[in-house]
């Protein structure tokens, strides 16, 4: 533990002149955040011209049909500009926040409201609390025609929209409802850890963000997904008896197999799992259902216990682990900083003695133009990690010696491209757009790994 200290205090002292120098911290975040924004500007126009072409890649002709494939130009062609235009469209207004001291006006509004109630700035964590909601309040009203556009206007005309403007509203009241719920007692013991355990904070808030995740991974599925979505326990039938045989052979911890119906809000279509190590459930949407054979959403859930047989939820959260290890590393030499927060408009006084909330908000907008890096290099993770699975899928008659799933990677390729036609998703990808935005490997990639995984397991057989 000392040795973490001693460290941690070493990155302190090379990072000391952030609480002297005056940097103009404001400028350098506005200069970052639009050189991402007009960067994934420039990704989106790379990406545009693709929509226009009028035939398939080669390797996908036979699966689309000129109609669908006409679709789903026209569909991406529409989502891209779309993208081009709330991207700029946000950045404008997170500029013009910065540039009017929105942040210094939301935490004096917040103490003024306190003030009203009797509470003075002695309650640091209440007017934190409220500081928050007001930033998050306010910021997210601009953004909500984007929502409202995105929803009724661009999913409706493509067909994919089931959502009810009072499902709509609902859906975001309750969000909010649930924001406040779990973001005040988070907030609350997040900025107690800060004022207890001094500059040692690290390991304790690194301890408590690992619990409260594991809490969410309990509450999610019991309390929270139930809000927004129903559940129901998969029919009895042949696609339970595949999924419950698979399980059972793979030695999977299946608790609860659901399906949610996710066409209540679109028919875009997916299948996943989640849970404790001992008890896990897989939920199936009932679109996928709809849209697929049973043995073809056998096959997706062969890839997704492929996941869960490489550990991959459990890699991905110790890659975030480290990531939330830096942030929380290089923080303290941000958080005493009057200079950062005189940038940004706070009065001298707040500045003074800066709140633990501001100077981590802030310090977090600094690591903008970092945090893109990290999501290149988490995407690169997950794409591999796909890859992975779809391999796993294709292995899985070797591993269990089940002849019948000697198809494995044929059904899954059929189940992805059945996906990938009911979804209307891009066929033609930049390769850089892709390298930047993409969590899966596309389609033509994983339909030519799905074959070669094949090829190569017939060659050892012979
Ligand atoms: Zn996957």
């Amino acid at each position: 533990m000392d040795l973490l200290h001693t460290q941690l205090s070493n990155i302190q002292r090379q990072l000391s002149f952030v609480s002297v120098d005056p940097i103009n911290w404001k400028l350098y975040v506005q200069a970052f955040s639009w050189a991402v924004t007009l960067f994934e500007s420039y990704l989106l126009l790379r990406q545009y011209p693709l929509y226009s072409k009028t035939e398939p890649p080669p390797a996908l002709a036979g699966h689309f049909d000129p109609e669908v494939f006409k679709k789903s130009q026209a569909y991406g062609k529409d989502k891209a500009k779309f993208a081009l235009f709330s991207g700029i469209y946000k950045q404008c207004i997170d500029s013009l926040m910065l540039h009017y001291g929105f942040y210094a006006w939301s935490w004096n509004a917040s103490g003024s409201l306190l003030a009203r109630f009797g509470y003075g700035a002695e309650y640091e964590i209440l007017q934190s609390i409220g500081f928050v909601f007001i930033l998050f309040f306010l910021s997210s009203i601009p953004t909500q025609p984007l929502s409202i556009y995105g929803t009724f206007v661009l999913e409706e005309k493509h067909g994919f929209n089931k959502t009810t403007p009072s499902l709509f509203v609902m859906d975001l009241l309750k969000s909010w409802g649930l924001a406040f719920v779990l973001g005040s007692p988070f907030l609350a013991i997040f900025l107690y850890i800060f004022k207890w355990a001094g500059d040692r904070f690290v390991p304790w808030l690194m301890g408590f963000m690992i619990s409260f995740q594991l809490i969410m991974v309990i509450i999610y599925p019991t309390v929270i997904q139930p809000m927004f979505n129903k559940l129901s326990p998969l029919a009895a039938g042949d696609l339970r008896n595949r999924i419950e045989t698979l399980a059972s052979k793979l030695h999977f911890p299946l608790k609860h197999l659901y399906e949610i119906d996710g066409s209540k809000r679109s028919s875009h279509s997916n299948a996943y799992f989640f849970g404790l190590p001992w008890s896990k459930h897989i939920v199936i949407f009932d679109t996928l259902i709809q849209q697929s054979k049973p043995e073809e959403v056998e096959a997706v859930l062969a890839h997704e216990l492929g996941h869960w047989y490489y550990l991959h939820p459990t890699k991905m959260m110790a890659v975030s682990q480290l990531h939330i290890f830096t942030i929380l590393a290089l923080f303290p030499a941000f958080l005493h900083a009057p200079p950062l927060l005189r940038s940004f408009d706070f009065s001298k006084a707040i500045s003074a003695q800066p709140p633990t909330i501001v100077a981590f908000l802030l310090f977090q907008m600094i690591l903008t133009p970092l945090e893109a890096f990290v999501s290149i290099g988490m995407n690169a993770i997950s794409r591999h990690f796909e890859w992975e699975a779809d391999r796993f899928a294709c292995e899985l008659q070797d591993k269990l010696k089940a002849e019948d799933m000697h198809d494995m990677g044929d059904r899954l390729g059929r189940a992805l491209i059945t996906l990938h036609v009911k979804n209307l998703s891009t066929v033609w990808v930049d390769w850089l757009y892709s390298a930047y935005h993409h969590s899966h490997p596309t389609l033509t990639e994983r339909l030519k790994g799905l074959e070669s995984f094949q090829s190569q397991r017939e060659k050892k057989k012979m």
